[in-house]
């Protein structure tokens, strides 16, 4: 069920879910009463109860939605949710995945409520810094000491690109030039996604292995028929 899983936080927790959840994504042509079954299946795993994970319309943007409550999935590739006047609970967060990088932020409130977040990164995310833009506005929600965790993902010898895609994103972002193991043009989009993250003063707990390296995750590289795991936050007692 889960790749791994662990309570980041007294009462946070942080997980990435394997192919053996299943493929959790209602976009790729899977049957969608299999989809929710995976993942109500998913939800009991992590403790939720009666509550759910927002998932969201992901569509490599760089914009971020607040959430307050369940509800319609927004379009968005980043979702915050924190303790506020109007909304008295944090929300669970879902984003999904198969070679982009699932990221995802806890910090601390001043009243000691986590504010969390989710990010989807893949090569226009990242170029467009989608995850800067999440940490701005878990700051804007009054988050602090904040860390992050990135699921897995294509690595940086894996990722081939053409050259000239290559010289246009490490343009924008100099630590995602890289090259395979067979020595062609590359990106490295966990090494991106860290160094926009250090930027910004956000500690990285834990960078994840490579989707197309192991086959009990999903990679769109390998398969590209495949289905889509998650990353996932959420608050329990
Ligand atoms: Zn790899």
């Amino acid at each position: 069920m889960f790749w791994w899983r662990n309570e980041v936080r007294p009462g946070v927790s942080v997980a990435f879910t394997d192919a053996d959840a299943g493929n959790l994504a209602l976009h790729v042509g899977d049957n969608p009463d299999d989809v929710l079954n995976r993942r109500a299946q998913v939800e009991a795993a992590a403790g939720l109860g009666r509550r759910c994970f927002q998932y969201m319309d992901q569509v490599h943007g760089n914009a971020v939605e607040f959430i307050g409550s369940f509800g319609r999935g927004p379009t968005a590739d980043a979702m915050v949710s924190a303790v506020t006047p109007s909304f008295a609970e944090v929300q669970p967060l879902s984003v999904m995945v198969a070679d982009c990088v699932p990221v995802v932020l806890v910090g601390d409130n001043a009243d000691g409520t986590p504010v969390v977040a989710v990010a989807h990164a893949g090569r226009p995310g990242v170029a467009s810094a989608v995850v800067p833009a999440a940490v701005v506005q878990m700051r804007h929600y009054g988050a602090s000491n904040i860390s992050a965790w990135l699921g897995p993902s294509i690595c940086g010898a894996c990722y081939e690109v053409p050259e000239q895609l290559r010289a246009d994103v490490s343009a924008l972002v100099p630590a995602m030039w890289s090259s395979t193991t067979w020595g062609t043009p590359a990106l490295d989009l966990p090494a991106g996604v860290r160094a926009q993250l250090a930027e910004l003063d956000v500690t990285v707990e834990y960078s994840g292995e490579c989707t197309l390296e192991n086959d009990s995750l999903f990679s769109y590289r390998r398969d590209s028929r495949t289905g889509r795991f998650a990353g996932l936050v959420w608050t329990h007692d």
